[in-house]
This record gives C-alpha cells, sequence and structure tokens, in this order.
C-alpha cells in the first residue's frame, strides 16, 4: 500500500463514520437498535481495515528505511572510492566548471581543494592547448560522444607542467541534454617519458641495424676482394717451392715457406670473414647429403695430424655409431670440426685430443672433442660464441686467430637445427659438443 491508498482508505472511512454520526443523530435509529448495532459493526469493520493499512505502511516505511541505510552506505562507500582513488576525479557542468573533485584532482592541479569548487577546468590546461581544449568542450555539449582517452598538457597552480590523459563521460537529463561531465585525470607523464625512451632506443636499434648491415657488406666486399690477391700469393709461392730443390737457395726457400704459411693464415681469416659476414646476411645456404660420419671424422683427424703432432700431442678418436650415415652439408660439418679440433690443438700444450662420435637416440648423434688444455674461465664460458670474441687475451692472443671460429661454429650448428655446448676447467681442459639432428628437415634449413 502506497502514501495515496492510504489517504483514500483513511477518507473512505472518515466518510463512512461521518455519514453513521448523521445517521445516528436521526431519532428513527435510537427507535430500531438493530440498525446502531449494524453501524456500529460497519465503523469497526472500517477501523479494522484502517489498522491494517497502518500496519502495512508502516511495514513498507521500515523497509524503505533500511533501503534508505543500504542506500547511504553505497554513498559513503562511493563517496571514499571517489576521495582515495589514486586517480584524479572531477565533476564539471556541461559549460566546464569544476563541481566536484577528489584528492587526487587537487594534487595533480595543485590546488587545494575548497578553492577547486567553481574554478574553469580549462585554466588548468596549458596555454597552447586552450582553444583545442575549448572545441572539444563544445563538441561535448553538443554531440556528447568523446574520444576514449584524450591527452592534454596540464600547467598546475604553483607547478610545472605534465602530460595527463583524460577521459569523460557526459550525464544527461531525461531531454537528452548533457547536464554534467565527468572526468578522469591521470598523469602519464612516466608512460610518455617511456614511450620516448622506446621511441629514441628503436631509432638508435634501427642505426645500428644500419651500421651492421653496412659493416658486413663491407666485409663481405674486402674479403672477397682479397681472396683472389691472396690465392694467387698462395699458388705462386706453392709453385716456386716444388721448384725449390732445382732452383732456390735454402734461406729464400725459407722465405717462400713462410709467405706460403702466412698466405695461408691470412686466407683462412679471410674465409673466416667472408663465412661470417654471408650468415649474418643470412647468404649461406645448406647444401645437404648424405655421408657417413665416422668416414668425415676420421678424414678430418687425419688432415689435423701433423698439427698435432708438431706439438706431440695425442690426437685420438672413438666412433661408437651403430649407423654412421647422417644427411647434412659434410663441408660445412667438416669446416665445424676444424676449427673445433685446431682450436683444441691450439690451446693444449701437453696431453691429448679426444673426438667421439656416438648416437644420443635414433635421429640424433653426438660429435665432442676433448682437450686436456689450458681451459676457460667459468665467467668467459658464456661469452665464448660471440663474434670477435677472444677469452683471457693475455693467454690467447699469441696464438692467434680472428675470434670468429666459434661464432661460426655455433651459427651452422644453429642452422643444422643442432647445438654447441661446451665444459670447461680452468687449467685442466676443455670439452666442445656438437649434437645433430641425424637428418636435417629440409624446411628448417634456413637459419632463425
Ligand atoms: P679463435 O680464432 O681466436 O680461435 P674462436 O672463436 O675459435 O676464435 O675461439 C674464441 C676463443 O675461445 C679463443 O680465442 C679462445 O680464447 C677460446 N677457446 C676456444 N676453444 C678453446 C679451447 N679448446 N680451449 C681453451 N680456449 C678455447
Amino acid at each position: 500500500m502506497n502514501t495515496n491508498e492510504f489517504t483514500q482508505q483513511m477518507k473512505k472511512v472518515y466518510n463512512r463514520a461521518g455519514s453513521l454520526y448523521q445517521r445516528a443523530g436521526e431519532s428513527h435509529v435510537i427507535e430500531y437498535p438493530a440498525l446502531l448495532a449494524d453501524s456500529l459493526e460497519e465503523l469497526r469493520t472500517s477501523l479494522e481495515e484502517l489498522r491494517v493499512a497502518e500496519e502495512e505502511l508502516r511495514q513498507q516505511n521500515e523497509e524503505l528505511q533500511s533501503a534508505r541505510e543500504t542506500v547511504e552506505a553505497e554513498r559513503q562507500r562511493y563517496q571514499e572510492l571517489f576521495e582515495f582513488a589514486p586517480d584524479g576525479y572531477l565533476v564539471t557542468d556541461a559549460d566546464g566548471t569544476i563541481r566536484e573533485a577528489n584528492r587526487a584532482a587537487a594534487d595533480l592541479l595543485g590546488i587545494a581543494h575548497n578553492y577547486l569548487m567553481g574554478k574553469p577546468l580549462i585554466i588548468f590546461i596549458s596555454q597552447e592547448e586552450r582553444r583545442a581544449f575549448r572545441t572539444k568542450l563544445l563538441r561535448l555539449r553538443e554531440v556528447g560522444s568523446s574520444e576514449r582517452e584524450w591527452e592534454v598538457v596540464v600547467k598546475p597552480r604553483h607547478d610545472n607542467c605534465f602530460h595527463a590523459a583524460l577521459t569523460v563521460a557526459s550525464v544527461r537529463d531525461r531531454q537528452d541534454k548533457v547536464i554534467s561531465l565527468r572526468w578522469m585525470m591521470r598523469d602519464i607523464t612516466a608512460r610518455k617519458e617511456a614511450e620516448e625512451k622506446i621511441r629514441a632506443y628503436h631509432l638508435q636499434n634501427l642505426q645500428l641495424q644500419e651500421a651492421s648491415r653496412l659493416k658486413s657488406q663491407f666485409l663481405a666486399l674486402m674479403s672477397h676482394e682479397l681472396r683472389t690477391p691472396m690465392n694467387a700469393i698462395i699458388g705462386f709461392s706453392q709453385l716456386l717451392l716444388r721448384q725449390r730443390n732445382h732452383n732456390l737457395p735454402s734461406n729464400q726457400a725459407n722465405m717462400v715457406e713462410r709467405i706460403l704459411n702466412s698466405g695461408k693464415h691470412l686466407l683462412k681469416m679471410i674465409e673466416e670473414i667472408l663465412d661470417f659476414s654471408k650468415l649474418e646476411a643470412g647468404r649461406l645456404d645448406l647444401d645437404l647429403a648424405e655421408f657417413n660420419l665416422v668416414g668425415l671424422v676420421k678424414e678430418t683427424v687425419e688432415e689435423l695430424q701433423c698439427l698435432a703432432e708438431q706439438k706431440q700431442l695425442e690426437l685420438n678418436i672413438q666412433c661408437c655409431l651403430d649407423n654412421p650415415c647422417v644427411v647434412n652439408d659434410k663441408a660445412r660439418l667438416r669446416q665445424i670440426l676444424v676449427n673445433l679440433i685446431s682450436n683444441a690443438i691450439k690451446f693444449t700444450d701437453s696431453g691429448s685430443i679426444l673426438l667421439e662420435a656416438q648416437e644420443l637416440s635414433d635421429n640424433r648423434v653426438a660429435i665432442a672433442v676433448k682437450d686436456t688444455g689450458i681451459g676457460i674461465d667459468p665467467s668467459d664460458l658464456q661469452h665464448i660464441f660471440q663474434e670477435f670474441r677472444q677469452i683471457n687475451q693475455s693467454l690467447t692472443r699469441d696464438r692467434g686467430g680472428t675470434g670468429l671460429g666459434l661464432a661460426i661454429s655455433d651459427r651452422l650448428v644453429r642452422m643444422m637445427q643442432g647445438k654447441i655446448k661446451v665444459e670447461s676447467q680452468l687449467g685442466e681442459g676443455s670439452t666442445f659438443q656438437v649434437e645433430l639432428p641425424r637428418q636435417i628437415p629440409v624446411e628448417l634449413e634456413v637459419i632463425s
């Protein structure tokens, strides 16, 4: 029952009581006690109805009170949320005059909360952006829509400008007229700085990529150009040495031999630089074919045996492969083995070098090169495959090399869908192990 119904009920009872009163005054009622009893009964019924109505109303009142309390508690909760929200919240009228603001908004605008009320929001927008702000405000009033987020430069009362993100929503009346605007203001200085840094890094990255591309291009060109005269030097010195027994005095033969050795050394370096620049540019392809891995290991060891003998090192092989057939690029795998074995010889002064080939599973094989050489410091192990990296310069510098061999081997092994690992103990030796698929899946041949 609502108040109207209750008033109606009251009116009905009042009218009825009135008419009964009137009737009671009439003389014939006294003469007819039954009529009086009827009237009294009717009055009692009306009074009871009224009581029921009153109870109903009281109950409704209680419910209303409790609903009001709930609403008040909610309002309080939202007020606290509004007050203590980390972002600035403001309510303005449609013209942008501030009517409500939370603490964060007052802090952001650098002004005490009570001075904020009644001020136009635009006075806190930097001079340069006020025109655009005004236009947007007008649009908001007319169209009501807004972009999701809108960036402005805010000028607090007593502080320096900062970048802020504004989000605004309009509140309308029943005639769809904008009556107020709710604003959220967030300081995005840190985000802006981060964006600026990312932009700078990106630019720097592009410049570095370009520099790296130019470097690779230069290396490729230079090594290509150097290879031809170097091949001529090697070829002619070999020719001279072949006739040595007939024509050259021994001191000259010795000089030619040194020319030949230096030439070979330089050619190896040039080849490495060329390979590396090709790998960097992604212009190196694998030439896949089936071959006998044990055969390749034996051939490579034989080829380098004399180098080991020169240093009185033992160079041994241990192959435990049931099936020695693999599909890979034979020349490139030989290049990897040559690099690992020559390093082992180069960095070992006494003891031995062992080449182990084994099956890891049906479709994976491993080749390990173990030496008893100078070893590698644990802190250097993580850099060992980086290009141009020669660790412990004082120990390795006098042993020659470009610092490219392992970088090339690592990239080649990755191209072959394998991996290269190293374990080492300073002063005791190192083990380089190459793990490879028995057969390189053709579609995976491209380097990542
Ligand atoms: P380099 O042409 O200098 O040999 P590498 O890339 O082949 O270049 O090797 C990089 C560095 O790793 C070497 O200069 C050396 O310091 C270290 N290194 C490689 N193999 C061994 C090894 N078997 N024992 C000790 N140090 C090694």
